[in-house]
């Protein structure tokens, strides 16, 4: 990340806090005109802070903050709420020990994405999720999948041993959707995210490989970058010569070494993957190191 796009991402933090804030002062205004007991504590706290000025001193901090709290206490009565901190883990402050905050990576990550024209999928989270719509054996091995996404990635992605996560089933057994509810969960824990189909995937990597300026490494950056990928129907893209293999391969093995997860969805099977893309890739999504496959063994529920 460069200086300018944390100092532009700060920027938009500190820009929506301004537009809570100015929400509240208009709230603030109004309870003025209209709550008489607020006005004139209102007015004796402005003295007490002149006063205050004037002497150049603390005298009367004591007070002024006594006037403070009853005036926040009318607030309250009349449901005037403090404005919430955008990023509840750095308080909009950007960095939290000296490292840049998830919320800073997650809004340079976007950036990134908005100029690489990678489409964000459609996400969803637990509460729009419904698992009733699939057969009993879908759905059993749904949750079981789930589970294992919510304990060890969604709750647990910094520190899980897998990084990359495969799922292969027959199309329509929910993958796709599963996967939504899973980047939407990490999205709403601030882990920066990106979710999109292999075969816009294959176009970023032909992209990448037909780019000739200087400013193509980011294209492939924020896919290397993220923290979580996930990418939707592995084995539905063409196939380019050069261009699908040896990209992803490299993806691959950039993400893991920089410790980044990977999830992908694929409506072919282990062998098929094998075929497709070769000893290289499939050695590295079976590898019991660092990686876990499921097979959903479940037929289509698509009506
Ligand atoms: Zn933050």
């Amino acid at each position: 990340m460069t200086n300018l796009q944390y100092k532009e991402a700060l920027k938009k933090i500190k820009e929506a806090f301004n537009e809570r804030e100015n929400i509240y002062f208009e709230a603030q205004k109004n309870l003025l005109k209209t709550n008489k007991e607020y006005a004139k504590l209102n007015s004796e706290l402005k003295d007490l802070v002149l006063k205050n000025a004037e002497l150049d001193n603390k005298k009367f901090d004591k007070q002024i903050k006594e006037l403070e709290l009853k005036m926040l206490e009318i607030e309250k009565k009349a449901n005037i709420k403090l404005p919430e901190h955008i990023c509840k883990i750095c308080n909009d402050e950007g960095t939290v020990n000296g490292k840049i905050c998830t919320c800073i990576k997650t809004i340079v990550n976007k950036e990134l994405i908005k100029k690489s024209n990678i489409d964000e999928m459609n996400l969803k989270t637990l509460e729009d999720c419904d698992f009733s719509r699939f057969d009993e054996k879908t759905r059993k091995e749904q949750q079981k999948i789930y589970k294992f996404f919510e304990e060890e990635i969604i709750n647990n992605i910094y520190n899980s041993k897998y990084k990359n996560v495969l799922v292969c089933g027959a199309p329509g057994v929910g993958k796709t959707f599963l996967f939504s509810v899973v980047a939407g969960e990490l999205l709403k824990r601030n882990i920066s995210t990106i979710y999109l189909s292999a075969f816009n995937l294959n176009n970023l990597f032909l992209k990448f490989h037909t780019t000739f300026s200087e400013d193509k490494f980011q294209i492939l950056e924020p896919l290397e970058n993220i923290d979580c990928l996930l990418i939707d129907d592995l084995g539905t893209e063409p196939i380019l010569n050069n261009v699908t293999g040896e990209y992803l391969l490299s993806l691959l093995k950039e993400r893991v070494m920089k410790g980044k997860t990977t999830l992908i969805n694929s409506n072919i099977m282990l062998d098929a993957i094998n075929d497709r893309y070769g000893e290289r890739i499939f050695s590295r999504l079976v590898d019991k190191s660092n990686s876990i496959a499921f097979l959903m063994t479940s037929k289509n529920n698509r009506l």
